[in-house]
């Protein structure tokens, strides 16, 4: 499954470079210049990762770091940073300010595409085309398919996308805002009552191998992915 990778970085040249690397990964990538409008596209939609320049017009990539950090909302976002400083000083502040990883200019498009496939498959697995089985119930990111007790189950696209998420998310409780987020990605536009017409759907294709009871509602919080009894605390 391609991620969604937003690219933080103000020289054309490498801003190319490092976009058609990424597209050519299976990537969909979305560039900007300055962490202000990193910003703005943030607000509209969460991405899977954010590539981050540090030296940047206006606020820092650094800066951008530390206040996505300290946001509830973007808080878990994967970032790498990317810097033309090799100095081990400021791989250190780097890293404090929370990033997951630090690349130094210049790179090999091929180090920075295996590096972002190792911060996505820790932070994000929904994002990789890891096959998931849980229970008895098997999703396939590579060939799409779903199947639970060894029948196929055919599933929309949304729908796939909420039970890839909560499957790598799984004993979590996620409210209808992260889901949202997270499997949606433009929660503006979006109302919270969509999460629960997919959520329906979603059970009724897992019902004929009762899977269904896997997708829990935790009243008043949002769903949950479980193999343990639905015990409400
Ligand atoms: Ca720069």
């Amino acid at each position: 499954m391609p991620a969604n990778i937003l690219l933080v970085e103000d020289e054309p040249a490498i801003q190319e470079l490092i976009a058609v690397n990424l597209t050519r990964a299976g990537h969909h990538v979305l560039r900007v210049c300055d962490a202000e409008s990193a910003q703005r596209m943030i607000r509209e939609a969460l991405p899977d990762l954010v590539l981050l320049d540090w030296m940047l017009p206006g606020m820092s990539g650094v800066e951008l770091a530390r206040r996505l950090r300290q946001d509830e909302r973007t808080r878990a976002i994967p970032i790498i940073m990317l810097t033309a400083r090799g100095e081990e000083q400021d791989k250190v502040a780097g890293l404090e300010t929370g990033a997951d990883d630090y690349i130094t200019k210049p790179f090999s498009p091929r180090e920075l595409v295996a590096r972002i496939k190792a911060v996505l498959r820790r932070r994000v697995p929904q994002a990789t085309e890891d096959a998931v089985e849980i229970a008895g119930l098997k999703l396939d990111p590579a060939t799409h398919r779903v199947s639970a007790g060894g029948q196929t189950v055919a599933l929309g696209p949304t729908e796939f996308r909420l039970l890839h998420f909560l499957m790598t998310h799984p004993e979590r409780v996620h409210s209808r805002t992260q889901l949202l987020d997270q499997v949606w990605g433009d929660h503006v536009f979006v109302e919270e009552r969509t999460v629960d017409v997919h959520i329906r759907r979603l059970r009724a294709a897992l019902e004929p191998t009762g899977h269904e009871r896997l997708i829990q509602t935790v009243r008043g919080s949002g769903y949950r992915f479980s193999t343990l009894e639905d015990g409400e605390a």
